[in-house]
């Protein structure tokens, strides 16, 4: 057959080429958080490029990307002043090892973020994703007491419904049953106390007495087991990855409190919070306080490249500054500190700043949320709320069945209407990138409205 004289149905050709991506990734692709047999009926999307908020496909196909690609991006796909910075970038340096070596990237980041705490949290630690972060926090709040000869403080609090990651460690203070099940027996058992989670209020609570009841859980454990505690772990304000449960800003300053007081460190995952998805570039500064050490990832690198950073006090820092090599934090990942993502992270920083994003935002939320309006009162939604740039709602699901295939449903259809969502559950969540116009904002409330309709009528 002379192919060059057929004239090429572009449709045609475009879909077998995605059909063809997509059997070849089933074969050889194991991809996460997913049952792959669900593959035989939950479409796999071949993303062939993407810009702005929207996902494109093989097939010609675009997707509003509602949930930031796993809450990692936040100035849109191919932003062109991520994209300057990082083939600058490239052409400069594109990795040097970290120990025994610096280089510009890296010092810039460390510092600017330093400086975005006022000085508090004045010394930086690199990894490359969340887990690892987690981990880092985790061992360096251990060693530290056991530097200062407090080597009986091991254990770690952590809240229910609390995520911090998959790894083993991280696993260890992760509440998420899903993820953590078939693992226990190789955890370490930890404290896991009552979250401040504000859907939990009895008739006439508030959410800040929600928080104290809580915050009264910790005091009583600290009180009996401080001396064997090292740090309490939180994501303060909103619980993602658990089904953006959200609680008042007091619940953080208690522990900040409670730990002050017994002698415990507070570590503020901050990885999904932070980077002014709830409002503030930080979600500690709801609550007007600093934690021990701060965990960074996803967002700060404009969900460009994999970069993670635990940030800590001058006290800890100190406690590891010795002559003894067994004194100093010997943990270290290959690409610890990569210039290409601090890069990117610089540049996602000098957006935040050149455009006052924070403020930008606060516009963006109130119109996200008055075209939300009829889902806020519809009669099948429960718990509508929202903090900054994240949204969420549950869905009244009576049926186990449906309640069971909720997100997989949810998913497959969104997508037959240009949208990217993925319910946690049955709680259906928004995190969109900050830079929605107001045509892709009416279009996103107006199409999730229908894609709620259709699945609960299901
Ligand atoms: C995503 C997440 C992590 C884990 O980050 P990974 O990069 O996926 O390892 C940890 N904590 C919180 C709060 C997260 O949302």
């Amino acid at each position: 057959m002379n192919g060059s004289s057929m004239p090429v149905n572009q449709e045609v050709y475009l879909s077998s080429l995605s059909t063809q991506l997509v059997q070849r990734s089933l074969h050889s692709v194991w991809h996460p958080c997913t049952q792959m047999q669900h593959h035989e009926t939950v479409p796999l999307v071949a993303v062939r490029n993407a810009s702005g908020p929207w996902l494109y496909d093989h097939d010609g196909h675009r997707y509003l990307d509602a949930i930031s690609s796993w809450w990692v991006n936040l100035f849109g796909h191919a932003n062109p002043r991520i994209n300057a910075a990082l083939k600058h970038q490239l052409d400069t340096l594109e990795h040097a090892m970290l120990a025994g070596f610096t280089h510009e990237p890296v010092v810039a980041l460390s510092e600017k973020l330093s400086a975005m705490t006022s000085g508090v949290l004045g010394h930086c630690f690199y990894a490359s994703d969340g887990s690892s972060a987690v981990e880092i926090a985790l061992k360096m709040s251990f060693h530290s007491w056991r530097n200062r000869g407090l080597g009986d403080k091991k254990e770690f609090v952590c809240l229910k419904g609390g995520y911090h990651g998959e790894t083993v460690g991280a696993l260890s203070v992760t509440d998420v049953p899903v993820f953590r099940d078939a693992y226990d027996p190789l955890l370490k058992p930890a404290h896991c106390l009552m979250s401040p989670d504000a859907r939990q209020a009895k008739d006439g609570e508030t959410a800040d007495q929600v928080a104290l009841r809580a915050a009264q859980a910790l005091e009583t454990l600290l009180q009996a087991r401080a001396a064997h505690i090292s740090a309490v772990i939180i994501e303060p304000l909103v619980q993602c990855a658990g089904g953006m449960a959200m609680h008042s800003p007091l619940y953080v300053q208690e522990v900040r409190r409670l730990c002050t007081a017994f002698n415990v460190h507070l570590i503020a995952d901050e990885i999904a919070v932070g980077c002014g998805r709830t409002g503030k570039f930080f979600a500690c500064e709801h609550a007007n306080i600093w934690p021990d050490f701060l965990c960074l990832s996803k967002g700060i690198s404009g969900g460009y490249l994999p970069l993670s950073l635990v940030m800590t006090r001058d006290e800890v820092y100190q406690s590891f500054y010795s002559d003894s090599m067994a004194r100093g934090f010997l943990h270290s990942h290959s690409y610890t500190g990569n210039p290409l993502a601090c890069r990117a992270a610089l540049a996602t920083l000098q957006i935040f700043e050149e455009d006052d994003v924070l403020a930008g935002n606060l516009v963006r939320a109130e119109k996200l949320s008055q075209a939300l309006q009829p889902l806020a009162t519809h009669s099948r939604v429960k718990h509508f709320r929202q903090q900054g740039m994240v949204w969420a709602f549950d869905a009244q699901v009576d049926d186990p069945q449906l309640a069971a295939a909720f997100s997989r449903r949810f998913f497959t259809s969104a997508l037959a209407h240009e949208l990217l969502l993925r319910p946690i559950g049955t709680t259906v969540y928004l995190m969109p990138p900050y830079i929605l116009s107001d045509a892709d904002t009416g279009l996103l409330a107006e199409r999730l409205q229908t894609v709620f309709d259709e699945v609960m009528r299901a």
